[in-house]
């Protein structure tokens, strides 16, 4: 079975994946200073104040064996991933920490309020990432576009 047929059980598993870490992240993670809440208005942020970031050695990988599968694939989550969006978490890797990874991950944060939360943004994401790949997935094009380098 191809990715495509697979990608409503891929979505499901991922929306459920992405809630359960979304919450360990407004648990644990810390929330931005004064200067991060402005850079995250910067890229289109409409709640800046609900956003966490939590600072890790390594990105989490989901546990389920297809998700693992189709996240591997998709380039989506791999040993080389800096910062992973999840509704209003992010996972920072610590040591990747820079305005431009951040300001790329606000993107995400924009647009996931933009398709209404973390169900929304994930169908349309992972729709594009199976269509075209990860690099010319449209939404990560505009994540790309909203960088910054500095505050
Ligand atoms: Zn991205």
């Amino acid at each position: 079975m191809s990715l495509q047929d697979q990608l409503p059980q891929i979505t499901q598993g991922a929306v459920a994946w992405a809630q359960a870490h979304a919450a360990r992240i407004a648990k644990d993670g810390e929330s931005l200073s004064p200067k991060l809440i402005g850079l995250a208005k910067k890229v289109g942020v409409l709640q800046p104040e609900l956003i966490r970031i939590l600072r890790v050695p390594t990105v989490p990988f989901p546990e389920e064996p297809m998700l693992r599968e189709a996240a591997r694939q998709t380039g989506l989550v791999d040993g080389e991933t800096a910062g992973l969006t999840l509704g209003h978490g992010i996972y920072v890797v610590s040591r990747h920490e820079t305005v431009r990874l951040l300001s790329h991950e606000f993107r995400h944060v924009h647009q996931y309020e933009a398709h209404g939360g973390i169900a929304g943004f994930l169908e349309a994401y992972l729709r594009q990432i199976v269509a075209v790949g990860y690099s010319d997935a449209p939404l990560e094009i505009d994540a790309r576009r909203h960088e910054r380098t500095r505050c």
